[in-house]
């Protein structure tokens, strides 16, 4: 099936970074999100985004007006019923995906592909709440997507070779590097060797090892890591962090090198989240 039209649930920082990524491969995308504030927060997210690319020389004006032509935002789920393909991005609940790929597998017309940019969940369990398991798949986008190369394509345990080579496609004429993930695996692989780092590192903090910034400096220059453990979760979500530990910890074997630092605990209840209040590890 031809996709030219994109569907994206979310419109926070996932799915308007996907939206934009879409929109400037030259699909059409439809961005729903619950609340009218929310879906004029994500087109604004976007605006920013392109109007920095123009600053900056990057793209003209009138290529910035066209990627915003091609993204309609709206509240309505109805609206994604003429999607080729739909990329979820809500939040991370496999209650609420569950429910919204049901929703989906009624409203889109049968065969089209239906995906999740899940960090961490069963691509599984979210496919079999659908009556077609063969046509859902994990298509993992990375934080800012429209800067981040990677997509982990994810084959849950009923996906077939047809959607996998859909997601894989779409992903390359995005202008992603696509890696097939032949498990579903939880935290598939970047989170699954991305978490224990970053647990190591608050315990290090925790014990007095060493200050945060010197962890993030020898990171940075040791591994040649473009930013370290603390600045990343910074960027991408003290909570987020922790959720997915939370998560691996509960569904992997019970290995200590899965369990989530009293320090890293207190942060969250602190509320000490990160990108969410301007707040995390270094400023509060
Ligand atoms: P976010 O909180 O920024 O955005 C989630 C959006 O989903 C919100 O705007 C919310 O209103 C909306 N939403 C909730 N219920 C909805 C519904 N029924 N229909 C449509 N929209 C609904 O979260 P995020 O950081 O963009 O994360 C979204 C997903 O992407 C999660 O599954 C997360 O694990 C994953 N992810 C996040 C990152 C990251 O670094 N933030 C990276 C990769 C993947």
């Amino acid at each position: 099936m031809e996709i030219r039209v994109i569907g994206v649930l979310g419109a926070g920082t996932m799915g308007n970074g996907i939206a934009q990524v879409a929109a400037q491969a030259g699909y059409q995308v439809v961005m729903r999100d619950i609340e009218d504030r929310f879906v004029e927060n994500g087109l604004k997210a976007i605006e920013r985004f392109l109007a920095k690319s123009v600053e900056k020389g990057k793209m003209t004006d009138e290529q910035k007006k066209g990627v915003l032509a091609k993204i309609k935002g709206t509240t309505r789920m109805e609206d994604l019923k003429d999607a080729d393909i739909v990329i979820e991005a809500v939040f991370e609940d496999l209650e609420l995906k569950k429910s919204l790929f049901k929703q989906l597998d009624e409203l889109t017309r049968p065969g089209v592909v239906l995906t999740t940019n899940t960090s961490s969940m069963s691509v599984t369990e979210i496919a079999v709440s659908t009556k077609r398991p063969d046509k859902v798949g994990g298509m993992h986008f990375f934080n800012p997507a429209p800067l981040m190369r990677l997509v982990e394509v994810i084959r849950g345990y009923h996906t077939n070779d047809e959607t996998i080579r859909t997601i894989m496609e779409l992903a390359k004429k995005m202008g992603k590097e696509p890696v097939e993930v032949k498990k579903d695996t939880p935290g598939f692989i970047v989170n699954r060797l991305m978490v224990p780092h970053l647990i190591e590192a608050v315990k290090m903090a925790e014990e007095g090892v060493a200050t945060l910034e010197d962890i993030d400096k020898a990171v940075k220059l040791g591994l040649n890591y473009p930013m370290g453990p603390f600045e990343l979760m910074d960027l991408t979500g003290v909570d987020i962090a922790l959720h997915v530990n939370e998560y691996l910890y509960k569904e992997l074997p019970k290995e200590s090198k899965w369990s989530a630092p009293t320090l890293l605990r207190s942060t969250v209840r602190a509320g000490r989240l990160g990108r969410k209040t301007g707040g995390g590890w270094y400023k509060y």
